[in-house]
């Protein structure tokens, strides 16, 4: 395979900004043969497409080497893509939306810096994933849980960046952040928060700062690379109770959306429900797909004291009584009980990572299947949910493609979270399958919705979308972006942003 040189650089500038990234991390940490280059395509775009293909990786263990890194890359104008783990699959994995960028891979930067007991948080590098985060915690007694995504193997760092979602009560990970290291595009380092003072000590417990917040700068963006960065934790509780409930019909989907808002906003369910449907579970609790399903499958938990489970087990069954033909159960775990939670659904909401969600029996074209999702962000109403479920499933239809949907719910708002499979050997239906989401996209945004993440071919069309005041929030993101990355170097057309010497490409 020939190098790809990125747009708006040369053959000449890559090849200096490789010489000196060996000189500097020395041969072993960079990557430049093609077919090891191969493994850091994007998992779920069509196999042989080399749409995305970076030129080169380098693999820094340390902060300075990262800061090094992007000196380089300014002085020979050659664009870094950064992932702590690159497990972003159904939205680019580890690939840059740039072809020809130089990979920053940070998955040897992988310890858990701190544990702090007292204030329940932690203090990680980026390469620390979800399996590693847990196994620190146990080992340190198992008093603190994570909150952790469906799938263990991501990082704590770049799932965190990207507002993934978790299912206990610190599910929304990026507002569980506090207090980041980040190397600038010019190559500095900047502390944010109360760590902007030498020897701080609140740096990891106070999430505001002196002045203007920055944090949220670093968040799905293009302005920085996050070297540590501080996560809230949870206490464990004395128990837990798996719950779930189940209904088929419209009318009971918006019936049991409005009673679980009631519940969060009532602070007796305090983790974010997952409905799903086209996604069920067998007798022992474990995955499986069936797209012709009409029930909705509601999971969600409760915490506390086995005394204040029961009490509040008692309002979620009168408050979902009413609903016609609801199925309620839950399943009791003490909270030391580590074995005790025999599938996905009860791991999940307890912190305790796995892979169930890669298991053959949700691939259905066996190892070549890609999952594409499409997550537009509505209001946690029952009428809206419905509204926008609907849609998306006549969306889903238009384009011929079976509907499997969660709704993943906040006291305030619901992500009606969809995915197409298809097999990524097949170029045809592949570009179809990218084709229709990018008109999905367009179709939603007519009603007033947006994704809250995207893939690689659609960052751009995503951001289109945004159109309020002429597009006065991507000239916000250009203006920013022109004044702290004026060569363009870090994650060029991430979430649509384009660096001024790349934006005519
Ligand atoms: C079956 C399936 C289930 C999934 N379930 C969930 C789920 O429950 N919840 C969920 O949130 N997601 C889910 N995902 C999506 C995705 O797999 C996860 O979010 C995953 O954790 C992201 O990979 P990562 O953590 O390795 O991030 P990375 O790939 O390392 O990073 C993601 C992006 O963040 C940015 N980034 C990463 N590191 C840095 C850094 N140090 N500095 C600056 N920017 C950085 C980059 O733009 C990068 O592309 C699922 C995907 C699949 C296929």
């Amino acid at each position: 395979m020939s190098r790809r040189v990125p747009l708006g650089s040369t053959a000449a500038d890559l090849d200096a900004a490789i010489a000196a990234f060996v000189g500097e991390l020395g041969d072993v940490a960079v990557v430049t043969d093609g077919d090891a280059l191969l493994e850091f395509r994007d998992p779920y775009t069509y196999r042989e497409s080399d749409e995305f293909d970076a030129s080169a990786m380098v693999m820094p263990t340390s902060t300075e080497q990262v800061q090094a890194v992007v000196r380089i890359a300014n002085e020979h104008g050659v664009p870094l893509w950064t992932f702590s783990q690159g497990r972003n699959n159904t939205y680019g994995g580890p690939a840059p939306r740039l072809r020809g960028c130089v990979l920053v891979n940070l998955r040897a930067m992988n310890r858990v810096l701190e544990i702090e007991q007292e204030l329940a948080y932690a203090v990680v590098e980026p390469g620390v994933r979800w399996f590693d985060l847990f196994d620190a915690l146990q080992d340190a007694g198992g008093g603190l849980w994570p909150s952790i995504p469906d799938l263990g193997w991501g990082s704590v760092v770049g799932n965190s960046l990207e507002y993934g979602i978790g299912y206990m009560p610190h599910g929304d990970h990026a507002s569980h952040v506090c207090g980041m290291e980040v190397v600038l595009p010019d190559g500095s380092l900047l502390r944010t928060g109360m760590g902007a003072i030498s020897g701080a000590k609140a740096w990891h417990v106070y999430p505001h700062g002196f002045g203007p917040s920055v944090e949220g700068l670093f968040k799905q963006s293009s302005l920085g690379i996050v070297t540590r960065l501080g996560v809230w934790l949870m206490p464990r509780p004395e128990c837990y109770a798996s719950c779930w409930v189940r209904v088929s019909g419209y009318e009971q989907l918006a019936e049991v959306v409005d009673v679980l808002r009631s519940l969060m906003l009532d602070r007796i369910v305090e983790n974010h429900p997952m409905i799903t449907r086209g996604l069920e579970v067998d007798a022992d609790g474990n995955p499986y797909l069936d797209p012709m399903s009409e029930t909705w499958h509601g999971r969600f938990a409760l915490y506390g004291s086995a005394d204040l489970i029961d009490a509040y087990h008692r309002v979620v069954e009168a408050r979902l009584a009413h609903i016609d033909g609801a199925e309620v159960g839950r399943r009791n775990f003490d909270g030391d009980d580590g074995d005790g939670p025999s599938n996905h659904d009860e791991r999940v909401q307890r912190g305790i990572p796995d892979m169930d969600f890669l298991d053959e029996r949700l691939l259905p074209y066996g190892p070549r299947t890609g999952h594409l999702d499409f997550s537009p962000v509505g209001r946690c109403l029952g009428r809206e949910v419905v509204e926008l479920q609907k849609l998306v499933r006549s969306l889903y239809e238009k384009a011929g493609h079976p509907h499997v949907g969660g709704i993943c719910l906040a006291p305030r708002s619901a992500l009606c979270i969809t995915t197409t499979f298809y097999d990524t050997t097949n170029q045809a239906q592949t570009e179809r399958v990218y084709a229709a989401y990018s008109e999905m996209v367009r179709e939603v945004a007519r009603h007033g919705y947006v994704p809250y993440r995207t893939n690689l071919q659609n960052m751009d069309v995503v951001a289109d979308q945004l159109d309020f005041g002429d597009h006065a929030l991507r000239r916000l993101h250009e203006a920013i972006k022109d004044a702290l990355d004026p060569k363009g170097v870090m994650a060029p057309g991430k979430q649509g942003v384009w660096p001024a010497g790349r934006r005519d490409r």
